[in-house]
């Protein structure tokens, strides 16, 4: 326990479920996604950033140091309340400028996404939006969103560039990421995702633009420190399986971690992706049954984006039974972006994997939080709630873990806990 006498201490009391997520700092697999770390009328001492104590009240109220310094414990009573990890927004695009309202209206009259981004819409149409904004204007977006992102429960964001596809347009975007979370009291992970779609002026000539991005933008980006991942978008209208390799292989040659957006539309071969070792493969709709066993028996996770399949109005949701069943790691995230799912709450996008994706409530909790943080590699920080890890936590007006999901587009976090201190979002 603590001996200095100056405070930053904080007790959360009362707490009415406690899901500590508590375990092997290794992604969960089958069965164990379900092991939440479920304990009831518990309490959470933190300090100096980090949780110092997490359990049963009685047990915890009964420390000698609790009991001599209480006066210096700032004290937040739960009053019967749920609390869980800070939820961990694993795969973000925000740095955009505008809505895609045209697109939205022309999905609604039966364009798909191809058509649309044919027709100059889809990401290319955000493309030109981002080239004329400022750094400072895609700065204050980013901050909004990471606000929103908050609000709902979240405390860890893995943001991606992507929609400026020049040189000075990516580096303008991971400035304008890095800027607001500067601002912002949760994480934020910075990705380069350059390689999203070929740009408007590079048409025909896609390998030259993959030379530039492997070239020039992955070397400079990882000069200027400007992210700690590599993605790419391999599927049908954007990268091939070669492309895509290329440039996991460039981000790896500069020092970054890699992952990459596969099985969206049509299937990927994975088994090459992975000997570049990425953290995560993202989306997942489509995956082959050769790549789930090989999957299962890696450390890869698979994240899965049903925002994106709600928001697209697609019947077909990511095969999420299949892939627990046989044993890959799993994780949600949000994908918040402004043509295929605008929602900064995984709070919804857990309502979805349980309605749409047979997920249960405890699964849904276990991908937002430790399973996401192993898609980030950050697990030995994040995502569970054990002394000595970050205190990152959200208080839900619930009684029952099982309302985060089952009261959809209903915003029930109520507090929010970054680094040990409370955010006072005024919701309680
Ligand atoms: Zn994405």
């Amino acid at each position: 326990m603590p001996n200095s006498t100056q405070s930053p201490y904080l007790l959360l009391a009362n707490i009415g479920q406690l899901l500590t997520l508590r375990g092997a700092n290794v992604p969960r697999r089958g069965r164990d996604l379900q092991e939440i770390g479920l304990i009831k009328d518990a309490a959470v001492l933190c300090g100096g950033g980090k949780i110092l104590a997490a359990g049963p009240q009685r047990e915890l109220l009964r420390d000698p140091w609790l009991r001599t310094n209480r006066k210096k414990v700032q004290e937040l009573d739960c009053r019967g309340q749920v609390v869980i990890p800070g939820l961990i927004d694993c795969h973000t695009h925000p740095v955009f400028a505008e809505p895609r309202l045209v697109d939205f209206e022309r999905r609604i009259g039966g364009a798909g996404y191809e058509e649309i981004a044919a027709a100059g819409g889809g990401i290319r149409s955000s493309v030109a939006a981002v080239r004329k904004s400022s750094r400072g204007e895609l700065s204050k977006k980013v901050l909004a969103a990471l606000n929103a992102m908050l609000e709902q429960g979240t405390s860890v964001v893995e943001a991606k560039s992507g929609y400026g596809l020049s040189v000075e347009d990516e580096i303008k975007s991971l400035q304008a990421i890095r800027d607001a979370a500067r601002q912002w009291p949760g994480e934020v992970v910075p990705t380069l995702l350059a390689a999203h779609v070929v740009p408007q002026e590079y048409g025909g000539k896609a390998d030259e633009y993959v030379k530039k991005v492997c070239e020039e933008m992955i070397p400079l980006v990882a000069k200027k420190k400007l992210a700690q991942y590599v993605d790419v978008f391999c599927d049908r209208g954007a990268f091939t399986q070669e492309q895509s390799e290329k440039v996991l292989a460039a981000g790896r040659k500069h020092g970054l971690g890699t992952r990459a957006h596969v099985c969206q539309f049509t299937a990927a071969k994975l088994k090459p992706l992975l000997e570049h070792q990425p953290a995560s493969f993202d989306h997942m709709d489509c995956v082959q049954p050769e790549d789930v066993s090989l999957l299962a028996r890696g450390e890869t996770v698979a994240v899965l984006l049903p925002g994106a399949n709600y928001f697209l109005g697609h019947k077909d949701f990511p095969d999420a039974r299949r892939l627990i069943d046989a044993g890959v790691p799993l994780a949600l995230a949000t994908d918040y972006n402004p043509g295929t799912s605008p929602t900064p709450s995984m709070p919804f996008v857990m309502s979805l994997a349980c309605t749409h994706m047979k997920m249960t409530p405890a699964e849904a909790i276990a991908a937002s939080t430790i399973n996401a943080a192993c898609a980030l590699r950050m697990q030995d920080r994040k995502g569970s709630l054990e002394a000595g890890k970050d205190a990152d936590m959200a208080i839900f007006d619930v009684k029952d873990y099982r309302e985060i999901a089952y009261w959809f587009a209903w915003d029930r976090c109520a507090e929010m806990v970054v680094a040990g201190k409370l955010m006072g979002l005024g919701k309680r």
